[in-house]
């Protein structure tokens, strides 16, 4: 696929489950762009305040936190990596405790105004670097980069996100895994939703529904989304 002229900034947002990650790293594998998971900044943000015994209820705290974050983003979607005072926690945040807790540093604003601040900044390097990048989150769309030519929600039906994130946790998309699952993805979600816009898509933005897609077909369906966005801006 031929992508016309850069830079390119695309912006994925989508709830738990919808294949947000995995898809918009390999739509920036494919257009040779960097990679940025803003979530990843979050769970980063809420291991070092675990690390560091702060309370995650204690907002002014966690904000004093997340703007000393000795926070290390590399974007090469072939090998991206997240790394706190020069130790990679890429496995770590991934864990149940941080996916537990994450929602709590997220919903704090204060937090939510040093993050975005480093992701339009992030973003704004990899312009440089890589001539664009495929940002990717809840509120990337509306807020971090409501200016960017390509935005999209990527979305999917509960039973189909609750069923990926079970088989991905669990091995399996039997009652208890999908049980087992339900924090992960419904209160998680809803939660986050008191800060963030992710469940519809705010004007401008286009839905790609993934909940019959596969993996290959969710790629395609966003890399064809770039295409004809890109198009039309030419004319
Ligand atoms: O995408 P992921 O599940 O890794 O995101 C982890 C958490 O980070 C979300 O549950 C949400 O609380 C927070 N987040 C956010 N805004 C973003 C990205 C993630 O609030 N742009």
């Amino acid at each position: 696929m031929t992508v016309p002229s850069k830079p390119l900034v695309i912006a994925i947002d989508g709830p738990s489950g919808s294949g947000k990650s995995s898809v918009s790293r390999a739509v920036a594998q494919r257009l040779d762009l960097a990679y940025l998971d803003t979530g990843a900044m979050y769970r980063a943000l809420t291991w070092w305040c675990v690390q560091k015994g702060i309370d995650l209820e204690d907002q002014p705290c966690v904000t004093q936190a997340a703007k000393d974050l000795p926070l290390v983003m590399d974007t090469d979607p072939g090998f991206p990596s997240v790394q706190v005072g020069g130790v990679p926690i890429d496995e770590a945040i991934r864990s149940s405790v941080i996916s537990e807790s994450v929602s709590k540093v997220a919903i704090n604003l204060g937090v939510r105004d040093e993050l975005c601040r480093r992701q339009r900044a992030l973003i704004a390097d990899s312009i440089q670097a890589a001539g664009g990048v495929v940002a990717e989150g809840r509120d990337v769309t509306t807020v971090v980069a409501p200016d960017a030519p390509v935005r999209i929600l990527l979305s999917a039906s509960q039973e189909a996100r609750l069923g990926r994130r079970a088989k991905e946790l669990h091995g399996g998309d039997g009652h208890a895994a999908v049980k087992a699952t339900h924090d992960q993805i419904v209160r998680r979600d809803k939660d986050d939703s008191t800060v963030s816009q992710f469940m519809h898509p705010a004007p401008g933005v286009t839905l790609v529904d993934t909940s019959d897609l596969d993996f290959q077909q969710s790629v395609q369906a966003v890399l064809d989304v770039v295409r004809t966005q890109r198009v039309h801006q030419q004319q």
